[in-house]
């Protein structure tokens, strides 16, 4: 086994590699950016080593700057993590160069891989399933058009240099053909400067079942389960699981065998994906082999009880693999949820900030956290910016999604906007708990998982107000009995009056609506009880609160919530779904902090795809004004206020760093403002 690897990665991925180096006894070795100087990772490793300036262009994409790193500190190893260096073949090659292992394939699969038709190629030789297609030389558009026509429409046409979605079409009938081979042709060109397309069958309900694979130099090969990574926004993945359901056990192995085939067909060793499309009658084709370690390998590590990093790094050191085919046991259900700094509400667009309060469910045999973060932490501009993996474990696939829904409502997330809501409105949802999911999942439920306000009004407003009023009582009572005199009437700050009925009012906002919410205290008996209206509407209830747990009646109607209060902001989770609402305070009113002037900066790294607007033009509130592309998305910056755009500095096709100003925009001022 090596004496000391490197890392060559940051976040999570670094924190997650070292874990097990350290329990293996293997010293570690990181690599840091500017923005990463106290980074957890850097914390975490034996030792680290300063790269370059904050973009990963400029550090740690830079393998030359690695591999020094490597020399001096003298790791016998790297390790790649996921996305930077870890399919890079150049790499991998100036690695053995300098007598480092890289953990992870030979050079020659992860070069096979790289082009969509190479890879259809070897994979049609070795008898693995493929959607059916034509993916030849010959790029007249006479031959590709004959292909869709005789496979019949829909068909997909994609780049075969294509990656991250980009370069795809779907064409529905033989009439929007040419005009789709253009487009798909364009845009290939400008994306990957290469226009070679194929065409596939489109299929139109699949779900995304991948299957993890490990080979060893022994020629050993097993497959390690699959996961189903059905639930994508614009084909990232958001929530993963394993198994995944439905599987029987004969396509269980038919397909793990296939996974096996595609990686002996291109001399693999190590963990890699076989990634599948599986169609609603079980057929199952073959989409794409990632050469690494994937984001969601945790969910089969709690479902195999098998730590893949050791794996990886037995392999690389000359190892057998630890365990043969029958030797595999695939036990219970496991689910991940990527928590990410962004608006879900917004387009997904990434978030910055700093988590001035970082509190996450208590670690378990059922509650895995993967994380390269603390609370304190900057959530950069520089990279992707998720904030930890959420890993739960149980027996059956129902058990492990309540264990989901409950770690997410134990999140407390204060500084940056999360993507937590989005995640417990789906995994509560009901197609998610009735297993109706295929790729389509997230536009199909777009409803349920961003729900309006129809049922706001009679169930959860009345809850919110009934836990404004407990909380000021308790915060009362707590007063008084800090006081000399706990029992002086004076002592009552929440304005209630003992023995009297007294009416308070509130103003509570949900989704932009103002609600106005009027709390009547009574008293029958030694019982006490609230008349809640709500325009003219009205509610009798009665409420507890233990810790963040309140039980309430309404109308006869006994229920639970667990609620999470930051300053006015209060989120009350359901069984169906997450409610939010603000607390309008009389005298708070939002006022801006700054004079209206200023500039609008880019989230992230990334590229200008373009600019809709022009210098001087005036432009209303949330009206899209340019549209950049980072992390394989296209993320639209609206205005924040009607305004006017005083000077663009970016152009379509243009590199931009996180951080930089994109726009001088004003905003405009209203007469309120103005006198
Ligand atoms: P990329 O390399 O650009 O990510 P992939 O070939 O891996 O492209 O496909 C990405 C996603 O596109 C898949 O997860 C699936 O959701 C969808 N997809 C790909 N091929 C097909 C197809 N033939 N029919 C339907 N959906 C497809």
């Amino acid at each position: 086994m090596f004496n000391k690897i490197l890392i060559a990665n940051r976040g999570e991925i670094a924190c997650r590699i070292m874990k097990t180096a350290k329990r293996m006894g293997v010293l570690t070795v990181a690599v840091y950016s500017d923005a990463d100087k106290d980074a957890l990772h850097v914390h975490m490793a034996d030792e680290a080593i300063y790269i370059g300036p904050s973009p990963s262009r400029e550090s740690y994409l830079l393998g030359d700057k690695v591999i020094a790193a490597a020399i001096k500190t003298g790791a016998q190893a790297i390790h790649p993590g996921y996305g930077f260096l870890s399919e890079n073949a150049d790499f991998c090659r100036a690695c053995a160069a300098n007598n480092i292992t890289f953990i992870g394939p030979p050079v020659a699969a992860i070069e096979a891989m790289g082009s969509k038709s190479a890879a259809k190629n070897i994979m049609e030789k070795a008898n693995v399933p493929l959607v059916p297609g034509y993916h030849g030389d010959d790029q007249s558009s006479t031959i590709i058009k004959k292909a869709a026509d005789d496979m019949g429409y829909p068909v997909l046409l994609k780049a075969t240099a294509g990656g991250g979605g980009k370069g795809m079409r779907q064409v529905w009938s033989e009439q929007e053909f040419e005009e789709g081979l253009a487009a798909a042709k364009r845009e290939a060109m400008s994306s990957f400067g290469d226009d070679t397309m194929l065409v596939e069958k489109y299929l139109t309900q699949p779900r995304h079942v991948e299957i993890q694979v490990f080979c060893d130099n022994h020629d050993n090969a097993v497959y390690l389960f699959e996961r189903d990574c059905s639930v994508q926004r614009r084909h990232q993945k958001v929530i993963e699981e394993a198994p995944a359901f439905g599987m029987s056990e004969e396509l269980r192995a038919q397909m793990g065998e296939s996974a096996i085939k595609s990686a002996q067909a291109i001399g693999y060793q190590g963990a890699g994906t076989v990634e599948f499309l599986l169609d609603f009658d079980g057929s199952f084709y073959f989409m794409e082999m990632n050469t690494r370690l994937q984001v969601e390998h945790p969910v089969t590590e709690l479902i195999s009880g098998q730590d893949l990093v050791e794996w990886q790094l037995r392999v690389a050191a000359g190892e057998k693999l630890p365990k043969t085919q029958q030797q595999l046991v695939l036990n219970g259900h496991a689910f991940e949820a990527r928590i990410y700094a962004e608006d879900a509400n917004n387009d997904f667009l990434p978030a910055t900030g700093k988590l001035t309060l970082l509190q996450t469910p208590i670690e378990s045999e059922h509650v895995r956290i993967d994380t390269g973060v603390r609370q304190g932490d900057e959530v950069s501009v520089y990279y992707d910016p998720m904030i930890a993996k959420l890993i739960v474990w149980d027996e059956s696939r129902e058990k492990a999604l309540k264990r989901l829904t409950k770690a997410l409502t134990e999140y407390r997330i204060n500084g940056v906007t999360t993507n937590i809501d989005f995640l417990y409105n789906l995994a509560t949802s009901k197609p998610f708990i009735e297993e109706d999911i295929d790729t389509g999942f997230i536009e199909k439920n777009h409803e349920v998982i961003f729900h309006d306000t129809q049922q706001v009004l009679k169930n959860e407003l009345p809850i919110a107000a009934l836990f404004l009023v407990l909380s000021n009582k308790k915060k009362a009572q707590q007063n008084a009995l800090q006081s000399t005199d706990p029992y002086s009437p004076w002592h009552n700050a929440d304005a209630w009056r003992l023995n009297e009925a007294h009416t308070h009012t509130l103003v509570l906002a949900h989704n932009e609506t103002h609600y106005t919410v009027e709390v009547e205290q009574k008293r029958h008996a030694s019982d006490t009880y609230y008349l809640i209206n709500i325009n003219g509407e009205q509610f009798d209830c009665q409420g507890t609160m233990t810790n963040d747990i309140i039980v309430v009646n309404i109308n006869g109607h006994r229920s639970q919530a667990t609620i999470s209060c930051n300053e006015n902001h209060i989120s009350i989770y359901r069984e169906n779904g997450v409610f939010n609402f603000s607390h309008i305070l009389p005298d708070c009113g939002q006022h801006e902090s700054d004079d209206g002037h200023g500039g609008l900066t880019a989230p992230m790294n990334g590229t200008m795809v373009s600019v809709l607007v022009s210098r001087g033009e005036n432009v209303s509130k949330d009206q899209p004004l340019v549209i950049m592309e980072a992390m394989k998305m296209e993320h639209t910056i609206k205005a924040p206020s009607d305004g006017i755009v005083n000077e663009i500095f970016f152009q379509a096709g243009e590199m931009v760093d996180g951080g930089a100003e994109l726009l001088a925009f004003s905003q405009q001022l209203n007469a309120d403002d103005a006198s």
